[in-house]
């Protein structure tokens, strides 16, 4: 029998991000994960902007772009996907769709910065998850009015829905430092990664969970007093939310639609083999 999948939760300090050691794990599967995260994971963002009025330097097109890419509170569940949508066949309604204003002003004197936190939703729960995110800047004697349509998408429609920024994996370094190891102390303890640390005349591995510096293996040691080698089957994986869902909650739901997909398999191919002719 196979072992039993472990994980091995690791401290970080932000509450977006999330890491974690995975054992008897393969890649191809961890992959599948991360993938899934990526495309199929939905979150909600803005998709249709109506400007009613835009008298600033910057185009509606830009603006709209802009508005985009700023990540929205996706911690719901009662708002349809759009192509899934019961009552309005992806046309979008209240039940699949819904709207933020931005309306901003400014006199013959001012100037000022528009930024995500302007922007008013008609649903208190889908809010910009950061307040300062710029979204422009007007001049004086500007007006901005516009109503902006927001609506859960996944990553394979657009990037601007892929529920987080950073994601990776990489295999446990296996390290082995010989007895009698030569070794340059000014190249090792000047490297931010930290992956060793020197102690009086010797150095021992002391961080690696980040990565192993390739510098520091190449010139901080003499040919011979160090090895380097990578266990496969022990994984560090990482993401970074963008916030708009917690991350712990982003593997999740990848595991469900990962579930999903293997049922639908499943099913279609009982079909296929069983059928009766
Ligand atoms: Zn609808």
């Amino acid at each position: 029998m196979n072992p039993l999948i472990e994980i091995e939760p690791i401290e970080v300090e932000d509450r977006d991000s999330l890491k974690f050691i995975a054992k008897n794990i393969t890649p191809a599967f961890l992959n599948s994960i991360r993938r899934i995260i990526l495309m199929d994971v939905p979150t909600i963002a803005i998709e249709d902007v109506i400007v009613i009025e835009n008298t600033t330097a910057i185009f509606d097109e830009y603006i709209a772009h802009r508005l985009g890419l700023i990540p929205l509170n996706s911690e719901i569940d009662d708002l349809s996907m759009i192509d899934e949508c019961p009552s309005c066949e992806g046309q979008g309604c209240n039940m699949c769709t819904v709207a933020l204003t931005l309306t901003q002003e400014t006199d013959l004197n001012t100037e000022k910065m528009v930024y995500s936190r302007d922007l008013d939703p008609l649903d208190h729960r889908i809010y910009p998850i950061q307040d300062e995110i710029p979204i422009m800047k007007m001049g004086r004697d500007q007006r901005l009015i516009l109503e902006a349509i927001a609506r859960f998408g996944t990553g394979r429609e657009h990037a601007k829905w892929q529920p987080v920024g950073t994601i990776l994996y990489r295999f446990m370094p296996k390290i082995k430092i010989q007895p009698k190891a030569k070794f340059n102390k000014a190249v090792l303890e000047s490297c931010p990664k930290k992956n060793f640390k020197v102690v009086g005349d010797k150095v021992e591995v002391n961080e690696i969970l980040n990565g192993i510096c390739r510098d520091c293996i190449k010139d901080g040691f003499e040919e011979n007093s160090i090895t380097v080698e990578y266990d496969p089957t022990t994984i560090i994986f990482e993401l970074e939310s963008t916030g708009a869902l917690i991350p712990e909650n982003i593997v999740l739901k990848a595991s469900e639609i990962f579930d999903k997909k293997i049922d639908s398999f499943v099913e279609t191919f009982q079909e296929v083999i069983y059928k009766e002719d």
